[in-house]
């Protein structure tokens, strides 16, 4: 590791209100490998994290906000620092958006939503996502532009031809359909493990990184470098490996601040495309 500046935690474990084919730590509303965190399990972790100098908070699952204590959660951290939420947007109803929005207007630091497409119309986002999946998002969407709250759009590579200009240009017309000017769009690229590994195919053999990839490398493009992962179960090196036992670094971040073997697939992938789930 080489230096600490972001903590995410697992808020809302892998529970889910929804079960996507592509969802690389599986998460459903029945799979309980991570249980959803509490209010004052994450107490500590907030003063610890704010104790080593942490800048920047990120909260995912599974979907944060199934997790009743998550403006509870928001606003004890938006007194020491700038905050992420990854959400698939479907419980983004009218009062939850209002109150992000008083959480915003209170806090010096920033607070971000993320909300996950993968599809430019129902058909393909809900082939992926779930039948009606779409029309529950765009009714997010609209509470929160009603909020004035521009979100970041996240949508993965499964996505037919985001990764083209016209694809793209498909999804930044959805986004400005709501009244975003400045749409925010991030692309990110699939780990083939979870629901991933099942839907397309796991990683070969020869698909990790060695010695000779990492000599004199810029370590600091892995995000494993400068953040850790906080679950249920504990501190784990990054949101990607949560199923992996071994990934577990520790019950407490002190910990963890030491190297970890990029042995996975995952690192792969990590390296070969230059994935970080940061916004
Ligand atoms: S990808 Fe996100 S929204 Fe889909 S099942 Fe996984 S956690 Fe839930
Ligand atoms: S998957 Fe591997 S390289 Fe990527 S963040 Fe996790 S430990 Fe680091």
């Amino acid at each position: 590791m080489l230096s600490l500046d972001t903590v995410w935690f697992q808020v809302a474990g892998t529970l889910c209100n929804i079960a996507c084919t592509h969802c690389f730590i599986s998460c459903s509303p029945t799979n309980h490998a991570h249980e959803m965190m509490t209010f004052e399990e994450i107490v500590p972790h907030l003063e610890e994290a704010k104790r080593l100098g942490v800048r920047e908070y990120y909260f995912t699952g599974g979907e944060p906000f199934m997790n009743r204590d998550m403006l509870r959660i928001l606003d004890a951290t938006l007194l020491q620092g700038p905050a992420t939420v990854l959400t698939n947007g479907m419980l983004l109803r009218r009062e939850t958006c209002s109150a992000l929005r008083e959480l915003i207007d209170r806090s010096e630091y920033s607070l971000d939503l993320r909300v996950s497409l993968d599809g430019f119309d129902g058909e393909t986002n809900d082939a992926i996502r779930g039948v009606g999946v779409w029309d529950r998002v765009m009714g997010g969407l609209a509470n929160l532009a009603e909020a004035g709250i521009n979100p970041v759009i996240t949508v993965t590579t499964a996505a037919d031809s985001v990764d083209t200009a016209d694809g793209r240009a498909r999804f930044l017309e959805v986004i400005r359909s709501f009244g975003f000017d400045k749409p925010r769009l991030k692309v990110l690229s699939l780990f083939r493990i979870g629901a991933e590994e099942i839907r397309t195919h796991g990683y070969e053999p020869q698909e990790r990184l060695t010695t000779e990839m990492l000599e004199g490398a810029d370590m600091s493009v892995l995000q494993c470098s400068t953040s850790r992962m906080i679950t249920a179960k504990g501190v784990y090196v990054c949101p990607i490996l949560i199923d992996s036992e071994a990934a577990k670094m520790g019950d407490t971040i002190g910990e963890t601040l030491r190297p970890f073997p990029l042995a996975y697939g995952a690192c792969h992938t990590c390296w070969v495309d230059g994935v970080t789930c940061r916004t």
